[in-house]
């Protein structure tokens, strides 16, 4: 069987730095060390930290007083963070400087008093935290369905703004059905859907088509590796989405020649590793790397975390 690895695939600059974020802070203030929501969405990443004695949060209420806490990659919303600050914490805040970006948008479009179509999943931590900035002027459309449902007239200052890790052909459709009703709708000064999001789907959206089959390795509440799986499957190859090689049914290499790997932006690399090693064990063959974007991009640790590290602590920042 011949096994083809998407590149690029895994790790973005976001979940590095995310990452990164927890690592040090076990350095510099040990354990326990709070974290709100998943620090980014893997099973295998957030019990990883479980085991060195790191606590995930849903609520600042279950973060003790003047204690510490990081802040997912996904960002949180300006009332998070003024609960955390009159609990006295200290706040790292781990936010993928892409996120921040769509927050800053938000915030100044709801200043210059444009009303926010946010494309994005309803209840998802990245899209929470974003209407949490200007929560009266942002309404959230999933599907063109929703254009149709909307109060508003093309006379209204309207502006529309994506979640980072949505499908890039999904959003497109919605944004289509926003510019027909909306011909005057405000687009972004760029775009929102991330580099790391873009680029892990065109080469899904590239090499499916060669494949018999896709394995995406990724955590089911990962949005973007849900998103590939779905790419893969829309471009008629079959897809599944597995934690771990574990989750492998081995009942679905039935006359598969060719399987592509691939992973979603928070899914560990030495999973994909083991996956192939199954793969190479029990079907023999080949493996080959597949290079459809090259990538560079690196973020830095976080203020909030390097004044910590360097010795000068500081309390939460609102
Ligand atoms: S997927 Fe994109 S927005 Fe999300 S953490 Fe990675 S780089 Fe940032």
């Amino acid at each position: 069987m011949k096994i083809l690895l998407a590149n690029p695939r895994g790790f973005c600059a976001g979940v590095n730095m995310a990452i990164q974020c927890v690592e040090e802070a076990i350095k510099i203030v040990g354990t326990p060390l709070y974290v709100y929501h998943e620090i980014v969405h893997n099973r295998h990443v957030v019990d990883h930290f479980i085991k060195l004695g790191v606590e995930f949060v849903d609520g600042i209420e279950d973060v003790p007083a003047n204690s510490t806490v990081i802040f997912s990659a996904h960002g949180v919303s300006p009332a998070v963070r003024n609960a955390a600050k009159a609990r006295g914490c200290t706040m790292i805040d781990a936010t993928c400087p892409l996120v921040t970006k769509v927050h800053m948008e938000a915030i100044r479009y709801a200043r210059q008093g444009y009303h926010i179509l946010l494309v994005g999943h309803a209840g998802h931590d990245e899209v929470v935290g974003t209407v949490g900035e200007a929560p009266g002027a942002i309404t959230i459309v999933e599907s063109p369905e929703d254009v149709e449902k909307l109060p508003y007239t093309d006379k209204d200052r309207m502006v529309y703004l994506t979640q980072t890790t949505l499908s890039m052909d999904d959003a497109n459709v919605i944004i289509s059905a926003i510019l027909k009703r909306y011909p005057h709708v405000k687009a972004p000064p760029s775009e929102d859907i991330c580099y790391a999001t873009t680029n892990r789907q065109r080469a899904v959206r590239e090499l499916a088509d060669t494949a018999d089959l896709v394995l995406v390795v990724g955590s089911k509440n990962s949005s973007n590796s849900v998103r590939l799986t779905e790419i893969s499957q829309n471009s008629g190859t079959r897809a599944y989405l597995v934690d771990d090689r574990t989750e492998i049914d081995h009942k679905w290499f039935a006359g598969v020649k060719t399987v592509l790997v691939t992973a979603g932006a928070s899914a560990p690399e030495h999973l994909v590793e083991e996956i192939v090693e199954d793969l190479k064990s029990n079907y023999g063959g080949t493996v080959e790397e597949t290079h459809v974007v090259e990538e560079d991009v690196h973020f830095e640790l976080p203020l909030s975390l390097r004044v910590l590290r360097d010795g000068k602590p500081v309390k939460a920042r609102v």
